[in-house]
């Protein structure tokens, strides 16, 4: 038997399909224990059943059951899809909803198998469920709060996926789709039904392995932008969104404020009460920081006992109200829930940004009066003057 162009785009489908089952199995391997690709791929694979059994349907004396095969197939593997995307979105899986369909579509699938094959309601009746699994996915996608463009992509996909199986029984009422089912596969309906089927596949397929790429490079960025020990932005994290708000607060010329603090005599809290407590206060100082920011701050730990604090729309004023409260705050911890017996305190510099500063300008001039209030005593807030501009080398050096 000579191969047909859907016989031909048919193969194609079941090598895509595979691809893809390798691709996201790979996927759910390193991605353990979320199972979101472990569903996809299990998804493709069950879809690779679909058209092999295309394949073996000519051939067939009673197609009811080859025929049923093809039909449940695909209508298990969307149903994997589905779950699997709900999975990647955390978003609630469909159980009950699906499990309604499957049941439904099946026994409705028996009934219609000998049905004339291009009478439209029987056309209706066999796309239907898959039309409906895809408007599931877009009502499970809807949930999702997020957007950003490739969601939107989905999204999209997934109406036109489920408007194509809306429009495949409507096209085999007007052209037909071969006599009988043995037929089908040389029909000309079957050759462009296959090929949107092709394109729906490799399209959908390919976006989902890019969401799930897109997720997870995020989610790698955000973790290597925290400090494990504060839970605040390292100091990578820190420059990194502090510089985008700085370049925000330029551009739209509102004020900004750098504070930076460090602990006092923190060596010897370490020495005295062991390292485990310094822990304890560097947290614990970490929670007071940001419990006090305002959303639009940024609050990072720079390193060791230091913190930076860069707080949008607000003066130089403010940021030393801002200081002042967490450094009575902090004075004021029962030092035994640190672990320590005596209170533990911490000085403060305060600069307000200025035209044309960079970060590090920002930093450096928030260090400065960092350095004045340790040398006027600790547990002190300075703000930056210009009498101050001529910081001791070893201070412009701990910031560059
Ligand atoms: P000063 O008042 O002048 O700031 O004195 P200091 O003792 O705090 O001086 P310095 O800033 O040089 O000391 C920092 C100490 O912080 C040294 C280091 O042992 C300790 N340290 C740095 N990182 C950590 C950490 O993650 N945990 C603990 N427990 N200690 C740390
Ligand atoms: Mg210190
Ligand atoms: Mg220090």
């Amino acid at each position: 038997m000579p191969l047909s162009a859907a016989a031909f785009v048919l193969a194609i489908n079941i090598f895509v399909a595979s691809l893809f089952a390798i691709a996201f199995a790979i996927v759910a391997v390193y991605q353990r224990p979320a199972p979101g690709a472990a569903w996809l791929a299990s998804g493709y694979a069950i879809g690779i059943l679909s058209p092999l059994l295309e394949f073996i349907l000519p051939y067939q004396r009673d197609h009811r059951l080859v025929s049923f095969g093809i039909f449940a197939a695909l209508l298990w593997a969307l149903a994997a899809f589905v779950i699997g995307m709900a999975y990647c979105y955390r978003l609630k899986r469909p159980w009950l909803a699906l499990a309604v369909l499957l049941a439904l579509s099946m026994l409705t699938n028996l009934l219609i198998l000998d049905m004339p094959r291009d009478n439209l309601l029987r056309g209706l009746l066999y796309q239907g469920p898959y039309m409906a699994l895809h408007l599931v996915a877009a009502f499970v996608l809807i949930g999702y709060r997020n957007w950003r463009a490739l969601d939107l992509v989905l999204l999209a996909l997934l109406v036109v996926s489920s408007l194509h199986f809306l429009g495949k029984p409507i096209l085999a009422h007007l052209i037909g789709s071969g006599d009988a089912p043995q037929a089908y596969l040389s029909s000309t309906y079957a050759g462009i039904s296959q090929s949107f089927g092709a394109a729906l596949l490799i399209t959908n397929g390919l976006v989902m392995l890019l969401i799930i790429l897109r997720d997870k490079i995020a989610e790698i960025t955000a973790r290597s932008e925290i400090d494990t020990l504060s839970g605040l932005l390292n100091r990578r994290g820190f420059e990194d969104r502090g510089r985008r708000l700085l370049a925000q607060m330029t551009r739209h010329g509102v004020p900004a404020v750098m504070i930076v603090a460090d602990l006092d005599h923190f060596k010897s809290v370490n020495d005295s009460f062991g390292h485990a407590a310094g822990d304890q206060v560097i947290a614990s100082f970490a929670t007071l920081l940001s419990d006090n920011a305002s959303q639009n701050s940024v609050v990072g730990r720079l390193g060791g006992e230091e913190f930076a604090i860069l707080i949008s729309n607000a003066n130089p004023m403010t940021g030393k109200l801002y200081a002042e409260s967490v450094r009575i705050a902090l004075s004021g911890l029962p030092p035994e829930t640190m672990g320590l017996q005596s209170p533990v305190t911490a000085s403060f510099g305060v600069a307000g940004l200025r035209q044309g500063d960079t970060l590090s300008d920002l930093l450096r001039r928030a260090d400065v009066a960092l350095y004045q209030a340790k040398s006027e005593g600790r547990n002190k807030v300075c703000l930056f003057m210009d009498t101050l501009a001529r910081p001791p080398l070893s201070v412009v050096s701990r910031t560059s």
